[in-house]
């Protein structure tokens, strides 16, 4: 073929794919899920407080004991220095969720009997004096499987610690719970509460920990109504002494932030993406939940695609694609937030197309992007398990300034990255060599201009194209 016949010709195809995708995208609804609502989860309260007042006394006693015998500055002076927190919780090595916590109650500011939390609203029960991130989805095969680290906010010494007690509690209890006490350098104090039994750290209590070292994995020990930590800052060994580490307009105890980067009130996000042939199940608690997530299907098959979001906030749009191994949509289609809620689910039934290959289903929400990959005809593609699909995520989309591609579970080896405008002239090119299965890439794209560009991800056999929208 002549060399101008076949340019007008892929100028042509490119035209038309641009056309049709634009017809595609034009048509997308939103579409009612066939289920799904509030993602169920333990939440403590005024009649289940974490901390009951007589384990406050408690460990004041065992806090001062512990300074006395280490000979340790009770640093019961005014606060001098500064102690910033990093997030207290990490996901564990190997886990593909896009994220894995939402906090269930803030600070209670409200010194009589209602209840106000640092932002002027509600997340919060009467008394509550920590801030109670829980673990989700599925918090208990979380647990079960130690997917979700407490890890050290700031550097300093264990002053007090406890292992050994029940770490599957749903309801009020006087139990004691598994728990971490930290010292910082300024006198200060942050207990970590509720941890899984025996999951601590070895350290003993005088020993030092640095900023994010391991303390231990998230449970529901102590008075907790299901896995969560309780992170609680006392300014100094003292529990009248409380602050709260998010700066606002209602926190009356302290008027700067704790946190070096301080997290916003609400995170809407997905924190998970999955394919299932059945439901997952959600027992009640402590009984642990069955994800039934699954990666290998047949062709055709009838299948269910959930997602979990934190912080769903009413008049959002969440979109939704299944993507063809080519890269092209399959499916699209998006989902209305009606309700606030501070964890929630959605799922939809569809049937699944028939050609092998490796497919992927991508929600966005907020502007981050979240997907999970699965596979028709898996056998003939030598993957059968999750584990052997390489997981990718792209975002912010729509972007504006920076792009960020992470992919996990790839083989190792270069592969190019070429970012291409509609009609297919790339933009911006590298190659990246992959070493430990995993490719981390971010991309200027402040000069471009705004529109919609496909990012492609090769190397051998794999070809992997994801849609993105740059927009200012
Ligand atoms: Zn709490």
């Amino acid at each position: 073929m002549n060399q101008i016949i076949k340019d007008a010709r892929s100028l042509a195809i490119a035209i038309l794919c641009f056309f049709s995708t634009t017809a595609i995208a034009q048509n997308i609804s939103s579409e009612p899920a066939e289920g799904g609502g509030a993602y169920p989860y333990g939440r403590n309260d005024a009649g289940n407080p974490c901390i009951s007042p007589a384990q406050y006394k408690a460990i004041e006693r065992r806090v001062a004991d512990n300074i006395q015998l280490l000979k340790l500055n009770p640093h019961n002076e005014q606060r001098t220095t500064t102690t910033l927190f990093s997030w207290p919780l990490r996901e564990a090595a190997g886990f593909t969720d896009c994220s894995y916590y939402f906090i269930t109650n803030y600070v209670d500011q409200d010194a009589t009997t209602g209840i106000k939390d640092y932002n002027c609203g509600t997340v919060t029960y009467d008394g509550h004096r920590g801030t109670d991130i829980a673990t989700g989805p599925y918090p208990f095969y979380k647990m079960d499987n130690n997917q979700v680290d407490v890890i050290a906010a700031a550097p300093g010494t264990i002053i007090d610690k406890s292992d050994g007690y029940f770490d599957r509690n749903c309801v009020m209890n006087t139990d004691t719970a598994n728990y971490i006490i930290i010292q910082h350098a300024d006198g200060s104090l942050a207990l970590y509460w509720h941890m899984k039994k025996y999951s601590l750290t070895s350290k003993i209590v005088g020993q030092t920990v640095a900023v994010g070292e391991f303390l231990g994995v998230v449970g529901s020990s102590g008075d907790a109504t299901g896995p969560h930590l309780h992170f609680e800052v006392w300014a100094n060994t003292l529990s009248s002494s409380l602050n709260d580490p998010y700066a606002g307009t209602c926190n009356l105890l302290n008027s700067t932030t704790w946190w070096t980067t301080q997290k916003p009130y609400t995170e809407p996000a997905v924190l998970k993406a999955q394919v299932n042939l059945i439901a997952p199940v959600l027992p009640a608690c402590p009984t642990t939940e069955t994800p039934n997530q699954d990666t290998c299907f047949n062709p055709g098959a009838s299948v269910r695609f959930y997602f979990f979001l934190r912080n769903e906030t009413i008049g959002d749009t969440a979109h939704l694609r299944i993507i063809n191994p080519d890269g092209s949509t399959f499916y699209t289609w998006t989902h209305n937030s009606t309700t606030d809620y501070i964890a929630s689910y959605w799922y939809w039934v569809r049937t699944l197309p028939s050609f092998t290959g490796v497919y992927t289903f991508e929600t966005i929400y907020n502007g981050i992007t979240c997907s999970t990959n699965f596979a028709v005809n898996c056998g003939t593609l030598g993957a059968t398990s999750v584990t052997e699909l390489s997981q990718i995520t792209v975002y912010p989309n729509p972007a504006n300034n920076t792009l960020n591609l992470e992919m996990k579970n790839i083989d190792n080896g270069t592969y190019q990255v070429t970012l291409k405008n509609v009609v297919g002239q790339p933009v911006m090119t590298r190659d990246a060599a992959v070493a430990d299965n995993a490719l981390q890439q971010t991309f200027s794209i402040a000069t471009l201009p705004n529109g919609i560009y496909f990012l492609t991800i090769e190397s051998g056999n794999t070809r992997i194209v994801r849609k993105i929208v740059k927009q200012n």
